[in-house]
């Protein structure tokens, strides 16, 4: 049988990112900040949570490209604290009335939204309209419909759009892509995958709330495990069929608690997947005709550690978040799109959409 041409690891990240550089953008994206060399790029912070406070300003101390140079919050003790604590001045400190009038504010070029999911599109789409290009948290809304009036924004007003995918420029993920999109070791035949915590926490937190959420441990959690089967196989799924378990049917009434599904892909693949608020998963199996491969843990952010045919793969950890958001202030500064653009979010969300559809159904649903 024929075999695909070896590529190393390094070969491929560097082809990706051409790949990547290649969906240029137009170049009046560059403003004028932007294009001061050696100036690093400023980000503001939309939401002061768990993920902005506990991930995302630590990771700004070690970023090179990009700072934290401004937060978004409702909560003014929050905001007295942050600056404090990360020296940020009173004119970049913003909350949910006065957020548009960031649009005056030139130290700041980029907006993270780290909110609930149902307030991703609209933040999105504002912090668009005033000016500044965007990184928007996992998963990028409530459906794919709402992706698509958030790409047509971001492309409206001209600015950059990416989804806080960190795993991307994670070099165990990378190396799991390579494996798979170039088939080192033949073509993949098998993937199963899953993600997922107990949920011990609060039960009246948004996570819980379909309104706010759109859904419980898949939105959440599957959405890795769905892309952990897209990256491995560098293709998109046609159609998927799912099933789900309630165990704590109280604290769950809204959102779903664990989910099953099984992916049809167009190389006709085995690939199952699952995502729970129930059960502490987190890993990617991949068996090829001439081997096999995985990683577990497969999606966090403390540490991830994978094997080739049995053996470690001794690649060593980064600062995800650190090297995603120095990409993103890359691409800012050279009108590229980033690999991974509002159309890479809203791919992920045409699969949840059709996952709920068989859950309902009980079928079959095609991906469109
Ligand atoms: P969180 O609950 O800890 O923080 C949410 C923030 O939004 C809080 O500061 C809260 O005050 C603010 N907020 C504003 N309006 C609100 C409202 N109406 N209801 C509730 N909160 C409101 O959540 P988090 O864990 O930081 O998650 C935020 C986003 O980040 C989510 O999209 C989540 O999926 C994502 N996230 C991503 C990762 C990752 O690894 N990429 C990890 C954790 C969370």
């Amino acid at each position: 049988m024929k075999q695909a041409p070896k590529t190393s690891r390094r070969d491929f990240i560097r082809k990706s990112s051409v790949l990547a550089g290649a969906l240029a953008v137009s170049p009046a994206i560059l403003s004028a900040a932007c294009l001061q060399p050696g100036k690093k790029l400023g980000i503001a912070l939309v939401g002061l949570g768990g993920y902005a406070g506990g991930q995302l300003a630590p990771a700004l101390q070690q970023t090179k490209n990009c700072y934290l140079a401004g937060i978004v919050t409702g909560t003014p003790s929050k905001a007295t604290e942050w600056a404090a604590k990360y020296n940020i001045p009173q004119k970049n400190i913003y909350n949910y009335q006065t957020f548009d009038s960031i649009a005056d504010n030139p130290d700041i070029d980029i907006i993270y939204v780290v909110l609930p999911v149902s307030m991703h599109k609209e933040y999105t789409i504002r912090a668009a309209r005033a000016g500044k290009h965007v990184i928007c948290e996992k998963p990028m809304a409530l459906n794919a419909a709402d992706c698509r009036e958030m790409i047509a924004a971001c492309k409206k007003a001209n600015r950059l759009l990416s989804i806080g995918y960190r795993l991307h420029f994670e070099p165990h993920t990378q190396e799991v892509m390579r494996l798979g999109q170039k088939q080192i070791l033949g073509k993949v035949t098998e993937i199963a995958t899953g993600n997922g915590f107990k949920y011990t926490g609060d039960p009246n937190a948004w996570r819980l709330k379909k309104a706010l959420a759109g859904g419980g441990g898949l939105m959440d959690m599957g959405i890795y495990a769905i892309q952990g089967a897209r990256y491995t196989l560098g293709q998109e799924p046609l159609a998927v069929r799912a099933t789900q378990e309630k165990t704590r049917p109280e604290l769950f009434s809204e959102v779903d608690e664990t989910v099953f599904w099984e992916l049809k892909f167009p190389g006709g693949q085995k690939v199952t997947g699952k995502s729970s608020y129930n059960n502490n998963w987190g890993f990617l199996r991949a068996k090829a005709d001439k081997g096999s491969f995985e990683l577990e843990p497969a999606y966090g952010y403390d540490g991830l550690d994978g094997k080739v045919n049995g053996k470690p793969m001794n690649i060593p950890n980064i600062n995800q978040q650190a090297a995603q958001m120095d990409d993103f202030a890359t691409c800012v500064r050279l009108g590229k799109q980033s690999r991974v653009p509002g159309e890479e979010g809203e791919k992920d969300m045409k699969v949840i959409d059709a996952i709920y559809r068989s859950l309902d159904s009980g079928k079959w649903e095609n991906i469109g």
